[in-house]
């Protein structure tokens, strides 16, 4: 696919506050790009630039070939759909829709037939003369998408078009959108906080964090391959740990990890002989079995205790005081585990886990560890307590 819709180097203040710095990306034409961060990351921002709501200070936005950062927005072939809908009160779906092509002079006959054609993409044709105030929020949102989409703009905006609708109406919306997207072809900009939404719709992700790009790359790559702690913190739950390569074996390396145990870990990083690294492990890598499991080459096992279980029908977490670690675990529930052994609060467990889950990080940041899921404090309490019992 071609490079299609290119920031070069955006950076961008309000007054003395730089919300995005020195930001490159590149969207392929066709696919949903999403922009994803935690609120304030500049992600709105970068998507108004591309609209041309806003003037970056420096940089340039290149669309289809052409440099369009000091173009109006409504010289630019783009649309955005907005969270709040912004749809026109006075008029009902069809003139909703019909907006773009009335003011562009379209004849009649081919308004009515464009309208339609996107009412049955958007499912709603029974619905093409209601006022739009009788209608729910996914299906005010999905005018608000067929109302940008037949200007057939060379790229949609979607700024958290998601955010105002309840969980079940959000997650039929994706596949919704995700219809949309493989029946119109167009090119996605999609920007959001909410990790799974991203996950589930784009092609490629940004991450940002802090006006910075901290990872580009598939829902795949930025979950199974997080390149610094905060991508593997605010993608999903991880676990850190801290430690000093004491063998090198390529493609693996043993590290000591100071209050927990030496770890074996596959190595792509070219890491040598008493260097400090981090790594991060998913609750999910772990096994957790109360029988030691007789393992294969290249997996590691370590013993704890279960401090913390909480049961989310599908999966359980189970929080694990290995030595001076708090390890998260989670265990998919699959059709044989009615005839287990339940673990309980207190059981002595086995934590087991194969050297390639353990992925090195290049950037580590402390502060990443806050965006990490853990127990209740009085748990955390009494872990602190019974360890400082110990030293
Ligand atoms: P959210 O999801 O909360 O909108 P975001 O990642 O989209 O977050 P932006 O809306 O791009 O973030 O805002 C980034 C920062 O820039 C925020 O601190 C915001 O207050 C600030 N900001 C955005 N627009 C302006 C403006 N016009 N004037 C001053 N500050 C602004």
């Amino acid at each position: 696919m071609e490079d299609f819709l290119v920031f070069e180097g955006i950076s961008k203040s309000f007054g003395s506050h730089k919300v995005l710095d020195n930001v490159s990306l590149t969207v392929k034409k066709g696919e949903i790009f999403s922009l994803l961060g935690p609120s304030g990351c500049g992600k709105t921002t970068l998507l108004r630039i591309c609209a041309g709501l806003e003037e970056p200070d420096c940089g340039r936005v290149i669309l289809n070939g052409e440099d369009i950062t000091r173009l109006s927005p409504n010289m630019r072939q783009v649309n955005t759909v907005f969270q709040n809908y912004a749809l026109f009160p006075n008029l009902n779906v069809f003139e909703n829709i019909a907006f773009g092509l009335r003011i562009s002079g379209v004849k009649e006959k081919v308004i009515k037939e464009e309208v339609f054609k996107y009412l049955e993409l958007i499912q709603l044709t029974d619905h093409a003369y209601k006022r739009t105030d009788k209608l729910s929020g996914g299906q005010k949102q999905r005018v608000a998408i067929a109302r940008a989409l037949i200007n057939k703009p060379n790229v949609l905006l979607l700024d958290e078009p998601l955010a105002a609708l309840d969980l079940k109406l959000r997650q039929r919306m994706l596949v919704d959108l995700d219809n949309i997207h493989d029946e119109v072809g167009i090119t996605f900009l999609y920007v959001t906080h909410d990790q799974s939404e991203a996950m589930s719709l784009s092609d490629n992700i940004a991450v940002l964090n802090e006006g910075l790009v901290e990872q580009v790359g598939t829902p795949a790559q930025i979950y199974e391959a997080p390149r610094t702690s905060f991508v593997a913190a605010f993608i999903g739950d991880t676990n850190f740990f801290e430690g000093d390569v004491v063998d090198v074996d390529e493609p693996y390396s043993t590290l000591h990890i100071d209050g927990f145990t030496d770890v074996t870990v596959y190595n792509d990083k070219k890491i040598r002989k008493g260097e400090r690294v981090y790594i991060s492990i998913r609750p999910e890598k772990f096994s957790v079995s109360i029988q030691k499991p007789e393992l294969p080459e290249k997996y590691n096992i370590v013993k704890g205790t279960v401090k913390e279980i909480i049961y989310l029908g599908y999966h359980t977490k189970y929080w694990v005081k290995v030595n001076e670690y708090l390890i998260e675990t989670k265990r998919l529930h699959d059709r044989y585990m009615l005839d287990e052994k339940i673990i309980t609060w207190g059981d002595e467990v086995w934590l087991s886990w194969h050297a390639d889950y353990c992925y090195m990080l290049e950037q580590y940041k402390l502060e990443d560890e806050a965006l990490l899921t853990l127990p209740d404090e009085e748990i955390m309490a009494e872990i602190e307590s019974e360890s400082e019992q110990q030293e």
